[in-house]
C-alpha cells in the first residue's frame, strides 16, 4: 500500500504493536473512491458515522453484502456485525426479501396512492404486537419520532418533552438536545442550526435516575406532553434499564397525564416481535420503529392506540404525511422480513446464538483479568473497556477506554470482522451467522483483544 495512506492509517502514531499485529488490509480503491465522494458529500458521506472518524483510516467502501458477509471496494471480506446499523437481522441479501421485492418491483416503483401492500404490513405489526392498534408508515426513524413529537403535542396539547441524556432519537430539531447542568435542566442544543428556543421545550435528564423525573413533573407541572426513551437504549453503548424503572417512567405517566413514548426503531423487532415493550412487558403510549421494519429499505412508523391515532390527519387535526410513505417496494421487504421473524422459534435460536458468541468471549476476557466487558439482549450486544458491573448512564461511559475501541477495530478489520466505526454503536447478530463464522469472529476477537491489551 502507499505510504502516505498507511500513515493516515495508522492514526496519530498510536499504533498497536507487536508479533501477532497484522499487516493492514488493502484500501487503495475504498481510500479512491472516499476521496472523490469528499468533493461531493460533507465528510464524504452521507451520514457522519460513515467517515470513520474515531477508528483507523479511511471509511471501507461496501460494493455488497451475501449472509453475514461484506465485501467492499478491494475485495476483502468480512463478517459484519453491523448489519447497515440494525435493519438486517436476517443479514445481507436474504432471498426471500430480494425475491419479494423483485416481485413487487416488476409493478412499478411508487403511485402516491394506497396500495393492499400497506395493509398486509400494517396488519402483520398489528395482529403480532398488542401494544399497538393504529400505524402510520413513513421513511426513516428520524421521520416517526419527528411525526409522533408532533402527535403527542397535538394529543396532550402540552408542548415540553422529557428526554434523556444517552438516547438518540434521530437527528430532528427537538431533540438533537443535550443535558445542561444541574439534575433537572432544559436541554442544549447539540447541533448547531437548532433554535435555543426549540432546545427550550426539551427537558433532559440521566437514565436510571427516579428523582431526576420526579424533580421534572414537580416543576413542568402538567407542561409534559411525553417522556421518550429508547426502552433498550443502545446509540452510546448499550445502556440497559431495569425493567422496574420502564415501569416507574409508565406509572408516572399516567399520573400527570404524560404519553410515555418507547422509541423502539432499534429494539423493535430485534428483541422479540413486540420489541422492548413485549420484553419487558411495559405499555407505552406511542411507539415508533424504524431499521428492520423496513427490510434494509427505507421505512419507519409510529403507532399507539387507535383513539390517539385518531389525531392524526386527515382524522384529525395533527398533520403528516409523506410522498413516498408506504412505499410499495419498502412495503414488500418489509412484509417478506417480519414473515420471517414470525417464524416460531425465531427469537429463541438467534438470541441463543448471541449468548453463547458473548459468554465465550467474555470468559475470555475475565480469564485474563481484561478491562472488559459485554453487554448483551437479545441479539444486541455491546464491548465496553470497563470493570463496571452495569452501566445504565451516560456518563458512567469511560471516554478515554474508546482509544482501546479504536485498536481493536483495526485489529478486527484486519482479521476480516467488521464492527461499526465507533465505540459507542452496538454489535448485532443476524440469523445469517452461522456457526462457523461465529467461531472465526471469535477467533478474530480474542487476538485482537490480546494485542489490544497486551500490545503483542
Ligand atoms: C436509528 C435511530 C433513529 C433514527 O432513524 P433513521 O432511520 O436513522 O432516521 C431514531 N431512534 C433510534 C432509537 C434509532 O436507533
Amino acid at each position: 500500500m502507499f505510504d502516505s495512506l498507511k500513515k493516515k492509517f495508522s492514526g496519530d502514531g498510536d499504533e498497536p504493536v507487536g508479533t501477532t499485529t497484522k499487516p493492514d488490509i488493502s484500501r487503495e480503491k475504498s481510500a479512491a473512491l472516499y476521496e472523490k465522494a469528499k468533493t461531493y458529500f460533507p465528510g464524504g458521506v452521507n451520514s457522519p458515522v460513515r467517515a470513520f472518524k474515531s477508528v483507523y483510516g479511511t471509511p471501507l467502501f461496501i460494493e455488497k453484502g451475501d449472509g453475514s458477509a461484506i465485501w467492499d471496494a478491494d475485495g476483502n471480506q468480512f463478517i459484519d456485525f453491523c448489519g447497515s446499523w440494525g435493519p438486517l437481522i436476517l443479514g445481507h441479501n436474504h432471498p426471500k426479501v430480494r425475491e419479494k421485492v423483485m416481485e413487487v418491483m416488476q409493478n412499478g416503483t411508487s403511485f402516491g396512492a394506497p396500495t393492499a401492500l400497506e395493509n398486509e404490513l400494517a396488519e402483520l405489526i398489528v395482529k403480532n404486537n398488542k401494544f399497538i392498534q393504529k400505524l402510520r408508515f413513513v421513511s426513516s426513524g428520524t421521520e416517526a419520532v419527528m411525526s409522533a413529537i408532533r402527535l403527542a403535542r397535538g394529543y396532550t396539547k402540552r408542548d415540553k418533552i422529557l428526554k434523556f441524556e444517552g438516547c438518540y432519537h434521530g437527528h430532528t430539531d427537538a431533540l438533537l438536545v443535550k443535558a445542561g447542568s444541574g439534575l433537572v435542566t432544559f436541554g442544549e442544543t447539540s447541533s448547531a442550526g437548532v433554535p435555543k428556543s426549540f432546545a427550550d421545550e426539551t427537558i433532559v435528564v440521566a437514565l436510571n435516575d427516579k428523582a431526576a423525573v420526579e424533580e421534572a413533573f414537580a416543576e413542568f407541572k402538567d407542561q409534559i406532553a411525553a417522556v421518550i426513551i429508547e426502552p433498550i437504549p443502545a446509540n452510546n453503548g448499550l445502556l440497559l434499564q431495569e425493567k422496574e424503572y420502564l415501569q416507574f417512567l409508565r406509572d408516572i405517566c399516567t399520573k400527570n397525564g404524560t404519553l410515555l413514548f418507547f422509541d423502539e426503531v432499534i429494539s423493535g423487532f430485534r428483541v422479540g416481535f413486540e420489541g422492548a415493550a413485549g420484553y419487558y412487558q411495559v405499555k407505552p403510549d406511542i411507539i415508533t420503529y424504524g431499521k428492520i421494519i423496513g427490510g434494509g429499505l427505507p421505512v419507519g412508523c409510529y403507532g399507539s392506540s387507535a383513539e390517539i391515532m385518531g389525531n392524526v390527519s386527515p382524522d384529525g387535526p395533527v398533520y403528516q404525511g409523506g410522498t413516498l410513505s408506504g412505499n410499495p417496494v419498502a412495503m414488500a421487504a418489509g412484509i417478506a422480513q417480519l414473515t420471517e421473524l414470525l417464524r416460531s422459534g425465531f427469537y429463541k435460536d438467534l438470541n441463543k446464538k448471541t449468548e453463547e458468541f458473548t459468554d465465550a468471549i467474555q470468559r475470555f476476557a475475565t480469564a485474563r483479568n481484561y478491562t472488559f466487558k459485554v453487554f448483551t439482549i437479545g441479539s444486541i450486544f455491546w464491548f465496553a473497556f470497563t470493570n463496571k458491573e452495569s452501566i445504565r448512564r451516560a456518563d458512567e461511559v469511560d471516554a478515554a477506554s474508546m482509544d482501546k475501541f479504536k485498536k481493536l477495530h483495526r485489529e478486527l478489520l484486519n482479521r476480516g470482522v467488521y464492527f461499526g466505526p465507533s465505540g459507542y454503536e452496538v454489535g448485532f447478530i443476524s440469523s445469517a451467522h452461522t456457526k462457523i463464522d461465529l467461531e472465526k469472529a471469535k477467533r478474530a476477537i480474542f487476538e485482537s483483544l490480546e494485542v489490544v491489551f497486551n500490545g503483542k
